[in-house]
């Protein structure tokens, strides 16, 4: 058939031969899914992770990326979300419904405990908060469906009694969902973990963090282990219509290469960073869970065997520095740069109140201001100079 110009322009006649081989995978972009014939459109299955129907249920591009953050982790199933957050949404709505407890660490990431008190407010599902560092705060009760893990917790950084918390979940059959962006399936293995070999049935990780580690790309990640709990989140992935974009999950894909290196250049700067921090009159404690004065730092030494940390450190000013010392201390920064997130080349700094963030009374946190610095690719000493003079412009303004 011989076709006009503006037509070829849509029905391109060049197909990449079979035999060529590149770095990268090729990038798939899709909604539509051609099918070869009425024969594979009637057989398709839609809900096998290696058919292809529609964008939404995913491409060789997706599966791909699945596939490497899977095994990351020590998985074998996975799903690809928009954002880490709604990675953790799909957790929350497919397994709680109405009259269901849930409990969540006192030191959970701040916007998961706001979409389950969001939750608890319209559906009737009961928040149950309890401290990571004490398995005795958290008692569930025969209602209790899901228990949030994150190891170690945000801002604060606590590493859990990662053990003595799955034990009991297990021992009560509730289920147990890992936020794994800080370990990054790098630090320890969420799915292998301990002496006892214990496994969490689910990790959740939000990839904007290390694999995307560019700070300009959002997606999350949903593992499991289990088949049965696969196919309940891969439905509800479906009829909620959730997917990511083929060119976002290339980028990552690109980036998955250097992510064990990132890490752990971030981490060295970390612990570069935590052991100078510790020196300033400034602060009152240095939290990061390497270091033996950071609660739970046993917890975090039996899991994470080889020593490793991610770059992620706080401090507490001394209680003589009020809000405006802090905000003039932020300000005067040069290379870190204020911003939330993590994992990125250019290190972040974030203030907060933790008198706001806290429900439980913890005795292991001092009174003042938090703030928490995230290390990027610079050099150590850079950061160090740079906080080094931040520090003498807030007090020299105190003084005026
Ligand atoms: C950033 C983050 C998330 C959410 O990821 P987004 O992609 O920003 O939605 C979830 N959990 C933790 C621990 C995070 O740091």
């Amino acid at each position: 058939m011989k076709i006009n110009p503006q037509t070829s322009l849509i029905h391109a006649p060049r197909k990449a031969p079979q035999y060529i081989s590149t770095v990268q995978p090729p990038l798939y972009r899709a909604s539509t899914i051609i099918f070869n014939n009425t024969d594979a459109l009637f057989n398709r299955h839609w809900t096998d992770a290696y058919d292809y129907s529609y964008g939404t249920h995913g491409t060789p591009t997706t599966f791909t990326l699945g596939d490497n953050i899977a095994q990351l982790e020590g998985g074998t199933h996975h799903l690809l979300c928009p954002s880490g957050l709604s990675a953790i949404n799909l957790v929350n709505s497919c397994f709680l419904s109405h009259g269901d407890e849930v409990w969540v660490a006192d030191n959970i990431y701040g916007p998961n405990m706001e979409h389950l008190r969001n939750l608890e407010t319209r559906y009737g599902i009961h928040v149950k908060v309890y401290n990571p560092i004490d398995v005795n705060t958290f008692t569930p009760s025969d209602k209790a469906k899901l228990l949030w893990l994150e190891a170690a917790g945000s801002v604060t950084l606590e590493f859990p009694d990662l053990t003595g918390l799955v034990k009991k979940a297990q021992a009560h059959n509730i289920l147990t969902a890992l936020d794994n962006t800080w370990g990054a399936g790098l630090a320890f293995n969420a799915f292998d973990f301990g002496d006892e070999h214990l496994s969490v049935d689910i990790t959740v990780h939000a990839l904007t963090k290390y694999p995307s580690g560019g700070g300009d790309i959002l997606m999350g990640s949903v593992v499991t282990r289990d088949q049965k709990l696969h196919h309940k989140l891969f439905r509800m992935h479906a009829i909620q219509g959730i997917s990511v974009s083929g060119d976002d999950t290339a980028q990552i894909q690109r980036s998955l290469a250097s992510m064990r290196v990132r890490y752990e250049a971030q981490a060295q700067s970390a612990l570069i960073l935590k052991d100078w921090l510790k020196q300033q009159t400034e602060f009152v404690q240095v939290l990061h869970p390497a270091d033996e004065n950071s609660a739970g730092h046993d917890y975090w030494k039996e899991i994470c065997k080889d020593q490793q940390s991610a770059g992620l450190v706080s401090v507490v000013f001394d209680a003589k520095y009020d809000l405006q010392d802090i905000r003039n201390f932020c300000d005067a920064l040069a290379l870190f740069k204020l911003g939330f997130s993590w994992g990125g080349p250019v290190s972040l700094v974030m203030l907060y109140n933790l008198k706001e963030m806290r429900s439980l009374a913890h005795k292991h946190l001092q009174q003042g201001l938090l703030v928490r610095f995230c290390i990027g690719l610079e050099h150590p000493q850079d950061l160090i100079q740079d906080i080094e003079h931040a520090l003498k412009q807030m007090n020299q303004q105190k003084i005026e």
